[in-house]
This record gives C-alpha cells, structure tokens and sequence, in this order.
C-alpha cells in the first residue's frame, strides 16, 4: 500500500471505493509487525479491537452515517486515559493498571470515528528528550535507527514517521511534542495553554502541559486540533472561547515574523541548524512576508525556570503514585515503608531528580529563593515574548539545538540533556503555540525542524504560515 501524506488523500480513496478501512488498519498492523520489535514505538497494540472497529465503520461509511475521522488511524502516547486499556506512563509503578475513563481528547476522536491503534512509548512520566527514560525499552529513530527519536513522546514521532499510524497523540509540557518530530522529520503541534482539555492526561507540570499533535501534514494537524479543543465540563482550566474552523482553506497571508538574535547566537546551536533557520528566513523574506530580528535579555533564564517550576508540579503530582491508589505497590512490614519502597522501586532516576529537586524548591527555607523567583521570571519570559507578538505575528526559531544523538549519548549528562529543551520551553512557559516544521537536513541525512510561535488562540494563522513553509522548495536536503 502507497504512504499517504494526508487524511485527505486516504478520504478520496476510500470514497472511490479504492480503499476499506479494514484494509488500512491490516496495513498498518503489518507495519507495526515488521518494524516495532526494533523501533520500539507502541508499548501497547490493540489489533483485534482495531480491526473490528475498522468493519463497523466500513459499515457506517457504506451507510453514510460515519464520522469526520472515519479511515484516520491514530496512536495515543502512553499517558492517556483510555478506558479499560493499560495506563503506564511508560514507569513501573503503573504495573496493570487499566484506565477507568477515557481522556476528554480520545474520546473525541471516537466519537468522530477515528481507530486507537495503540499506546505509544514515551520518556517516564514524560520527563525527558530522548525517550530514553522510558521504563521498558528505547525507541529509535527510524532514519537512523542507532539514534534516539527525542522525548518525551519519541515513540509517537517515531509511529508516524514510520507509518504505523497516520497521526498521534502526545503531550508537550516543554517540548515534548515539537522535539521529537524534528528529530524524527514530521510535524509537531502544540497548542495553546487550555486549548485542548487535559482531562485524561497523567499530569506532569500541570501549568504547563498541553495535549499536542504529531502529523505528516498540516492538514492533518488542523483537522485533528479542531476536533479535540474546545471547552469540557471535566477540566475547569480549559478555555471556553469558540473553536475555528482550523481546516478551512488555506489562507496564504504575508505576515510579520520576528526572530531573536541571541537564539541564533547561542552557542550550542548546531552550525547546520542555523544555516537551515536563516535559509527559511530568507525564504520568508523572498515570499513576501516581512522578517526583522529582534533582541532578548531573558534567553539564558527560560530553561532554568523552566526546570525549577515544572519540578516544583512534577513532585506534587506525582505525590498521588503511593503504592495504595494505583498500579504498584511493594511487600513491606508497614505502611511508612509500603510508600517508600513502592516510590522507591516504581519510578525510574529521573523522575526521581525531578521530584527532589521540586520538593527542594518548593522546601520552607528555599521556596523563596527558587519557587517564588522562577514564578516571577516566568511572568517576565511571558511579558516579553507577548510585547514581541504585539508588534510581530510570529516569533521563529530551530526547534532544536541538535539533530538526533546517538542513544546513550548525552545519558550521563542531564544538563546536556536539559539542553535539548533549549528553544521549546520557551512556548510552555508564556502558554503560547507552537509547531515544529520539518526544514531540510544536516550532512547526515538527520532531519532539522523550524519552529514558529504565535500569540495564544492564533492557532488558524500558524497553521496559515506553516502550510506555506512546508512547501518552499528550496530547502536543503
Ligand atoms: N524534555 C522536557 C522535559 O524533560 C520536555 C518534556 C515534555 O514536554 N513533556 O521536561
């Protein structure tokens, strides 16, 4: 069966009667056979279930009754809810534990008659950049398959990419979403802070995690985002403005792109990467769009706050994993040392960093000094990037420092690791979208990806710009 780059092409295949979904759904549970015993991309499939929906849905189509999704088959990161499916958030102390309730974003897919074909791999808890943290095995990079897929929600990137699947689910909270589809060479959504309800998401910073969307085209991204935001009576922070209609025609405005100097400057950005940015720059320029470079004090500020706050809500949510309410819990003599040893045993290094280092600085004698300071830089990062966007419709930058390490590169090293979160955090901490596109390639054949970010609920112009920069030709390969 051909690769389909878009929902839309597998639409008018199916309405020609070229296609069944059943058929789609055996092709890729055949690509999930062949390759996910090396990529490691799903930790659950759900084959049987898949493909006797696929023929309930071929029936509503022949009927005329199916859903907009119908023939979109998705995979969803390991730390949604799927009702009476397994919940691990790739980390031992979930051990069989099934969800009792689907995620508010799942279960609106269903409803449109999209197939879950399975739970995706993912850095534990979502706490890393190269889903290397994930509890039971490393997926790779299908380009290079000694190469990591970048975190957290590598094995959804890698799904994709791979085509087990033709969209996935995954959380972005710093990155999360964006990195691994540059490393992996498809696109990476995440939208706006509240956009989408995160009801059903295992919680990691909860002021900063946002549902996001891994595609191979925009159009997809669109279709996907429009049916999962909008307001739900299940998380009181999502927000209650009307939904566009994202996957409307293209709108092909000029628009006002702004970069910051010191995000090219920095020294750890990948010499190539630059190149590929000022080339997508130039491009911009040369299509008609107006790009100025514009400065930033607070750089060097964003990852340090960044790892101080979602620390401090990493080590209070993951509170609740105790060893009494869910999953794991270790044989011991006493309740005190049944907590100890479960959290002991059930979580992996890092998450166990993340929740010291948050309970460190959320500690009487030190909250001050980090908690509170990170909480009013972050109103600063914010107040800036929202100045910039006043005057700018988009702020562009790479979405990574690096191209795809090797695995077990940087495992030694968390700041370097850290590192990789370098240009994505920024759009967490002030609440903002932002997509990674794919932009070419360094000399090792590895693929690079652009970001761009806009201002909150600017969704339907983000998706305009990046429709347009996906089709410029002369991007490096
Ligand atoms: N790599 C970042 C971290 O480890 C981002 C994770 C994410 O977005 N979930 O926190």
């Amino acid at each position: 069966m051909k690769t389909f780059q878009s929902f839309s092409e597998i639409q008018s295949e199916i309405d020609s009667g070229k296609l069944t979904v059943s058929e789609l759904i055996q092709y890729h549970l055949k690509q999930i056979e062949k390759n996910n015993g090396r990529l490691n991309a799903f930790l659950s499939v759900y084959g049987r279930e898949a493909q006797k929906r696929a023929a309930e849905i071929d029936t509503k189509i022949s009927k005329g009754t199916a859903g907009r999704l119908a023939g979109l088959v998705v995979g969803i990161k390991d730390v949604f809810a799927y009702q009476d499916h397994p919940l691990s958030c790739a980390s031992q102390i979930l051990e069989g534990f099934e969800s009792q309730y689907t995620a508010t974003c799942i279960q609106r897919l269903l409803d449109e008659d999209a197939i879950i074909i399975g739970h995706q791999n993912c850095d534990e808890f979502a706490m890393g950049s190269s889903n290397e943290n994930s509890a039971f095995a490393t997926a790779r990079n299908p380009i290079d398959e000694a190469r990591v897929p970048g975190g957290s929600s590598g094995g959804s990137a890698v799904a994709v990419a791979s085509d087990m699947c033709q969209v996935s689910i995954g959380s972005d909270t710093g990155g999360s979403v964006r990195q691994p589809a540059a490393f992996c060479g498809v696109i990476g959504l995440k939208p706006t802070y509240s956009r989408i309800s995160r009801y059903g998401l295992a919680a990691y910073a909860s002021s900063f995690d946002t549902v996001g969307i891994i595609s191979k085209s925009v159009e997809d991204a669109s279709l996907v985002l429009e049916v999962m935001a909008g307001a739900d009576n299940f998380d009181s922070t999502v927000s209650h403005k009307e939904v566009p209609v994202y996957s409307t025609e293209r709108m092909d405005k000029k628009y006002k792109v702004a970069y910051m100097r010191q995000t090219l400057e920095h020294d750890e950005l990948n010499p190539e990467i630059k190149a590929a940015t000022l080339q997508c720059i130039e491009k911009l320029k040369l299509d008609g769009h107006n790009v100025e470079a514009v400065d930033t004090t607070l750089m060097d500020y964003v990852l340090p706050t960044y790892y101080v706050l979602t620390a401090a809500e990493a080590s209070s949510n993951l509170s609740r994993y105790d060893g009494v309410r869910y999953g794991k819990r270790s044989p011991s003599d006493s309740p005190e040392s049944m907590y100890k040893r479960s959290r002991s045993d059930g979580f992996g290094a890092e998450v166990k960093r993340r929740i010291l280092t948050g309970t460190f600085v959320l500690s009487a004698s030190y909250y001050d000094a980090y908690y509170n300071k990170a909480q009013q830089v972050r109103r600063l990062i914010k107040d800036e990037i929202e100045n910039i966007l006043q005057d700018y419709d988009f702020l562009i930058s790479p979405t990574t420092p690096t191209t795809a390490f090797e695995i077990g590169a940087l495992n030694d090293d968390p700041i370097r690791m850290y590192l990789e979160d370098l240009y994505t955090v920024q759009a967490n901490v002030a609440g903002i979208p932002a997509i990674s596109i794919p932009y070419g390639f360094d000399n090792k054949g590895l693929p690079i990806g652009v970001q761009i970010m806009a201002n909150s609920f600017n969704e339907q112009k983000l998706l305009d710009i990046s429709n347009q920069i996906i089709t410029f030709k002369d991007q490096n390969s």
